[in-house]
This record gives C-alpha cells, structure tokens and sequence, in this order.
C-alpha cells in the first residue's frame, strides 16, 4: 500500500485521552475532545446527570451525547451533495442522529457481525443500486487480545495473522468489484497499547489514598476521573491524591492547556493522570495485560497512517500529522467544504496528487474507505505478505511491502493500533 500511496513514517499523534470513542470521533470530526464532547468511553455529564458508556447501544444512539457541536465525516458527505451517501459500520456516534443526518447505510458494533461481514456488507452498500460513496469501518481487533494478553502476546501474534488475512480479503473484494481503482483507502488507527505491570510498584491503589465512600470515577484505566461525592470532599480528595510517585493530578482548570481536555463541563472536576506501565486501581480492579488511554505524547500511543488511491501520490511519505487532520482531508478527498474544526491540510496536502482542472466533477463519484483496527509495526508483517501473496498471483497491486522490518516482541516494536470492545467496557 505504501509504495501504491502515502504514509506517516513515524505515525500520527492522537489526542488525549488516548481511547476509542474520543479518538474515532475525533479523526470524524477534526475536533479536540472539548470541542466535540465525547471526552471518554465512559463519562459523566453533570447536566443531563447521567453516565455515559459508549458501547451500551442506547448510549451508542442517543443524540444527546454525540449531537453536541461536531459535524462527523459522514454528515458533511450528505449534507453538502444530495448524490453523496455515507455508510458507517461499527464506527462510534454512526448510530446516532447529529445536526439532523444518520449515515444512508450503517450497523452498530453491537450487530455482532465477524470481520468477514463487516467487509462483505460495506463492498455491498458500495455496490448497491443506491450506492454510498463513503465508508467507514471499524475492526476490534487486536485491541481486544492486546489487552486480555499484551501486546507482546503470541496470542497478538496469531491475530496479526487474521487481519494480514482480512486486509488480503479486503483488496481482493475490492478489485473483484472494480472498485479497488477508484477508491482511496485510509488505514489507520486510534490509539497504540502497552503492557501494564503487575505489581506493587505499578499499581496506583485508589484504596490507599482516598475513602471509597467519598468519591466515584467514570474512568479509571489508566487515566483515573474522579467525583467527590460532595463538593466539600474535593480538596481533601485532591489533597490526598497529590504526590503519589508516577502520577499527576489535576484539578479541571489546571490541565494543561496542551492537553485540549478542560473546555467542556463532561471534563472531570479531579484528574489523575499515570505514567505509562503504571495503572490505577480502587476496589480491588482486575489485572490486564495491555491498555492505552495514556498521554498522547508518548510515542506507544501513537496510531500509524497509511493511504493510497487515486488521490494520493505513489510513495509519498510525511514524518508525522495530527489525527485530527484526518477530517479535512477525508473533505479534500470528497470535494467537500469541511465544517470548522482544529485540523489542517498543511502537511498531509503533502500526500496528495495535483488536481486536474475537471477533478471536481470527478470527486464527486470517488470513494473512500477508512480502516481502523490493525496494528502498526504489525501491520508491517501483514503488508509484507499480502505483497508476496499477490506478487504469486502477479495481480495489479505491484508492491505492498514496506520499508521497515517488523521486530516482534522487541523493545523498540512499533505501537499496536487498534481498538476494540471488552468486558469491563471502560477498556477499549
Ligand atoms: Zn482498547
């Protein structure tokens, strides 16, 4: 896919906090958390007095949480040309009506469609009589292995093998409908893991510091939300939570201004914020092996991005962007006027090919497919060998490999970058 597109060689940045429902609504934005409002997977609003949990499907397709100042991708797609139609699989917010749109073709996560039909009814809604010229999908793997086992795990390893598989599936669904060379595909991610440790040292035990009858959190893995019960707990809670080796607490108006997580009243009023490998634990909270939901700077949280298509030019590579870039560009792509957000075009422009003078008329018949759910360094492996796969079968796809090796269970590995849905819904 590279050496046929573009790429972010050392990644993209993510914004803070480095979850999926933030992220995936900010790359369908181009908006900062406390701009769009989706600050969590799990979050409190103080207004409407109520909890939200972004896999529960009623959450998942109330208005309310996701209609709160944002335009999506798949709303400017419809709203701005009639012949435009957007279909959103498993993607968070694809359910829920915003600024009066619902996606043309979409299914919730919860449909509990496997990868396979995930794809297989995309390529239909891209086929259909009525056809969409926009996708978005979303896969939860290896999010969902990464954090059971780790994301040095061979059970990560295996996973890997899956989704080497389903991208494979993905290109030849997309050639066998003629629609591989009219399509720009976006690969990409929300967020990277890392392995949490388990012992004394690394474990950040609310119990220790705070009266588990004083307080409750929304979030807590790893970066921990808390709400004194009453508001004259607050500054004992604060207090008690300052100076706990490896982590960082904030009161809400204190956040860095960096962060872009402070303007929005579903900000927590305490924040406590751990180094990476450390976890927060209260109630005696179960282990797991992988997570992310850590600082956005650090480079084990960073997705990768990967692009090709008519638009992008062969070989075409930046060092870094924003996620939050992704929104104009996935406008630029579709010939649309993106609504006002905090991306730009500035670098990933770079990407892409010189307009021809009637590209207009033609943008109005491109599609666009966004992938999330494989994994960087990972990736790697499964670029490789879909080259060499369809290199056997001298295809048309003449190069997917890349240029770097993937060092499995190294301690320079690259990221994984995936997502995905687990028991404690907090975790994905
Ligand atoms: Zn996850």
């Amino acid at each position: 896919m590279i050496s046929d597109g573009g790429w972010a060689v050392k990644g993209i940045k993510n914004v803070f906090l480095t979850k999926t429902f933030p992220n995936h609504f900010s790359i369908a934005t181009g908006l900062y958390e406390e701009s769009h409002g989706i600050v969590g997977n799990v979050m409190f609003d103080p207004l409407f007095n109520a909890t939200f949990h972004g896999w529960l499907p009623n959450d998942g397709a109330n208005s309310s949480w996701f209609d709160d100042g944002g335009e999506p991708i798949w709303v400017t797609n419809q709203k701005q040309n009639m012949l435009h139609r957007s279909g959103v699989m498993a993607w968070p917010g694809g359910m829920a009506t915003i600024k009066g749109f619902l996606p043309y073709r979409k299914a919730a996560q919860q449909d509990g469609f496997s990868d396979k039909q995930k794809v297989d009814n995309v390529i239909e809604w891209f086929t259909d009589e009525y056809p969409i010229n926009l996708g978005l999908l979303y896969f939860d793997e290896p999010d969902h292995t990464g954090h059971a086992f780790g994301p040095d795990s061979e059970q990560v390893l295996q996973k890997i093998f899956e989704l080497d598989e389903l991208l494979g599936y993905i290109l030849d669904e997309l050639e066998e409908h003629n629609l591989l060379d009219h399509t720009n595909i976006i690969l990409t991610s929300d967020h990277g893991m890392t392995s949490l440790l388990n012992d004394t040292e690394h474990i950040v035990d609310l119990d220790r510091y705070l009266d588990f009858s004083t307080y409750f959190v929304t979030s807590k893995s790893p970066v921990a939300a808390i709400y004194p019960n009453k508001e004259e707990l607050a500054e004992e809670i604060y207090k008690n939570l300052t100076g706990i080796p490896h982590t960082k607490v904030y009161w809400r108006k204190d956040i860095p201004a960096g962060y872009h997580y402070k303007n929005n009243r579903r900000i927590p009023p305490i924040l406590l914020e751990p180094e990476e490998h450390y976890w927060v634990r209260y109630n005696q909270t179960a282990y797991i092996a992988g997570q992310h939901g850590y600082n956005n700077s650090l480079q084990s949280m960073h997705p990768f991005f990967i692009a090709m298509g008519p638009d992008f030019k062969k070989g075409a590579k930046v060092d870094s962007f924003s996620n939050l870039d992704i929104y104009p560009l996935m406008c630029a792509l579709l010939r649309l006027k993106p609504a006002p957000n905090n991306g730009s075009l500035e670098i990933v422009s770079e990407l892409l090919e010189e307009r021809s003078s009637d590209s207009a008329t033609f943008g109005a018949y491109l599609i666009i497919l966004v992938f999330i759910g494989l994994v960087g360094g990972v990736f790697s492996v499964a670029a490789c060998q879909i080259h060499r796969r369809y290199k056997r079968r001298q295809r048309r796809v003449s190069s997917l490999s890349l240029p770097h090796t993937f060092h499995y269970a190294k301690s320079d590995r690259m990221p994984l970058m995936s997502d995905g849905t687990d028991e404690d819904d907090e975790d994905f």
